[in-house]
C-alpha cells in the first residue's frame, strides 16, 4: 500500500484499478477530492451530499462512495506550507478518478495557476466540458439547441507558462536574440510569451475527439482554430486534426470538403462529419446556427473561451461542469473558479460541481446514479427551486442557498419512483 507523509489512507473501500486498459471499479470505490478555494467548500459540500443520496438511492448500500480528502490551495498551504503538495499529485496518480473544486490564481502577478499545474504534471490533456440545457433560464431563444461538448487541448498553447515581464532582463535577452537571429526589433517596453503548440499533443486531442463521437453516435467534430493569423501554431492544429481524422478513422468520417464535392452536400447515413472553423466566427455559429455544432477540438485558450460562452446559452457557469482526462487518470471539476466575492455565503449554485461527478459516476460505469442527479436538477429547475443565479435570470425574488438547493435535489433523489 501507497504510504502518504499526512494523509491517511483510507480505512474503508477500495480503489479503482485498471487491467488492460478498462476501469476496474470496486462496489465501495475510493474517491479522493480537493474542496478548492473561495467557493469551494460550498458546492464541494453540497456535490458530496447529493452523489451519496443518488448512489445510495439507485444501489442501495450495494455500492458506495468513500470519500477521501486530498489538499490543494489555501488549505494545503496552511497543511504542507505549499498550494500543490506532490503527495496530492501521487494521491490522484493512486486512485486513477478524482474531483475537485476550483482554485484561486492571483491575475498579472504571484503564482501559476494551480490548475494548469495539475493538468500538466498529470498529463490530463483533454479538457472535456459539455454545455447541455437542463431548462436554466438563458439569454437565447432555443437553449434547448445548444448541446456541444468541447474538447480543449490541456496542457501546452499559452498555458505553458513561458513569459518574461516587460523591464526584467530575461525579457531583455529574449527581445536581443530575436533581433539578432530574426531581424525582428520588438518595441523596448514590450513582455514576451511563447505559444507552443505540437502535433502530438494536437492530435492526441482531435483522436480523442473523434473516438467521443464514435462512441456517442455523435454527428460532427469541429476543429476550431486561429489559423488565417498564427499559421504554424494553429493553422497547424487544423492541419493535424484533418490528419488523425482521414489516417486513422477514414471509415467513420467524411471532411466537409468531402461533402460538398463528392456527396453534394448530402451527409451519408453513420458517418461523423469533420470540419473546421475560424474561432471568431465560431463564437457567432455557436449562437446563430446553434444545433450545426456537436462536438468542438480546440486548442487550450479558445477552448477556454469558447467554453464559457457556450455555458453562457444554458444558464451560466453555475451549471457548467468539466473533466480533466488523460491516458489512464481523470480528475472532475466545474468550469467556472473559486468566485471568491462569494467565499463561505452559502450562495453559489453547485450544479456545475455535480455535473462534473455526474460525468465522473459515468466515467466508472454508475451511469444510473448519474441519470437520477440529472433528473433532480431538471425538476428543481423547472420548480424554480434553484441558486441566486438562475433566480436573477428568472426574475424572481426567492433563491436557495447552495445547502438548500443540494436539500432540494436530495429530496428530488429520494422521491423518484
Ligand atoms: P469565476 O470564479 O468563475 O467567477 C466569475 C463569475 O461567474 C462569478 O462572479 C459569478 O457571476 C459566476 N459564477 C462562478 N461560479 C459560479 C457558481 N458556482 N454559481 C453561480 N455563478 C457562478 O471567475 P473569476 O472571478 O474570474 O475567477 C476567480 C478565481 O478562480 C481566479 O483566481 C481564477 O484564476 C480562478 N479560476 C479557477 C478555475 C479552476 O479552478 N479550474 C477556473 C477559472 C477560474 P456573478 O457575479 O455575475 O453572479
Amino acid at each position: 500500500m501507497i504510504k502518504f507523509d499526512k494523509l491517511d489512507y483510507p480505512k474503508n473501500g477500495n480503489k479503482i484499478e485498471i487491467k488492460d486498459g478498462q476501469l476496474i471499479v470496486p462496489n465501495h470505490v475510493n474517491i479522493p477530492f480537493i474542496e478548492g478555494d473561495g467557493t469551494g467548500k460550498d458546492i464541494t459540500t453540497a456535490m458530496r451530499r447529493v452523489v451519496d443520496a443518488a448512489v445510495e438511492k439507485t444501489y442501495k448500500g450495494k455500492r458506495k462512495i468513500e470519500w477521501f480528502e486530498i489538499f490543494a490551495g489555501e488549505k494545503a498551504l496552511a497543511l504542507y506550507d505549499t498550494r500543490l503538495p506532490e503527495e496530492t499529485i501521487k494521491a490522484i496518480e493512486h486512485f486513477i478518478v478524482g474531483i475537485k473544486g476550483p482554485l484561486t490564481t492571483p491575475v498579472g502577478e504571484g503564482y501559476r495557476s494551480l490548475n494548469v499545474a495539475m493538468r500538466q504534471k498529470l498529463d490530463l490533456y483533454n479538457c472535456i466540458r459539455p454545455c447541455k440545457y437542463y431548462g436554466a433560464p438563458s439569454p437565447v431563444k432555443n437553449p434547448e439547441d445548444m448541446n456541444i461538448v468541447i474538447f480543449r487541448e490541456n496542457t501546452e498553447d499559452v498555458y505553458a507558462g513561458i513569459e518574461w515581464e516587460k523591464g526584467t532582463e530575461n525579457v531583455k535577452k529574449m527581445r536581443q536574440f530575436i533581433e539578432k537571429e530574426y531581424g525582428i526589433k520588438l518595441p523596448e517596453d514590450s513582455g514576451i510569451g511563447i505559444k507552443p503548440i505540437s502535433e502530438k499533443c494536437s492530435k492526441r486531442l482531435v483522436r480523442a475527439a473523434i473516438q467521443y463521437a464514435i462512441k456517442n453516435s455523435l454527428p460532427s467534430v469541429t476543429l476550431m482554430h486561429k489559423g488565417n493569423i498564427q499559421k504554424f501554431t494553429e493553422g497547424a492544429f487544423r492541419k493535424w486534426g484533418y490528419e488523425v481524422a482521414i489516417e486513422e478513422f477514414r471509415d467513420f468520417i467524411i471532411t466537409e470538403q468531402e461533402l460538398l464535392e463528392k456527396y453534394d452536400g448530402k451527409m451519408p447515413e453513420g458517418k461523423i462529419l469533420i470540419k473546421d472553423r475560424i474561432a471568431d466566427s465560431i463564437f457567432q455559429q455557436v449562437l446563430t446556427r446553434t444545433k450545426e455544432y456537436s462536438i468542438i477540438a480546440t486548442t487550450n485558450l479558445n477552448g477556454d473561451y469558447i467554453s464559457d460562452a457556450c455555458a453562457a446559452q444554458i444558464g451560466g457557469l453555475g451549471i457548467a461542469p468539466g473533466a480533466n482526462i488523460g491516458d489512464n487518470i481523470a480528475l472532475f471539476e466545474p468550469s467556472h473558479g473559486s468566485a471568491p466575492k462569494y467565499a463561505n455565503q452559502d450562495k453559489v449554485n453547485p450544479s456545475a460541481i455535480i455535473l462534473s461527478a455526474v460525468m465522473m459516476l459515468k466515467y466508472i460505469g454508475w451511469n444510473e446514479a448519474g441519470t437520477i442527479i440529472e433528473r433532480a436538477i431538471r425538476k428543481a429547475i423547472k420548480e424554480k427551486k434553484v441558486t441566486y443565479d438562475f433566480a436573477r435570470l428568472f426574475n424572481i425574488n426567492k433563491e436557495l442557498k447552495t445547502s438548500e438547493y443540494a436539500n432540494e435535489l436530495i429530496k428530488n433523489i429520494i422521491k423518484e419512483s
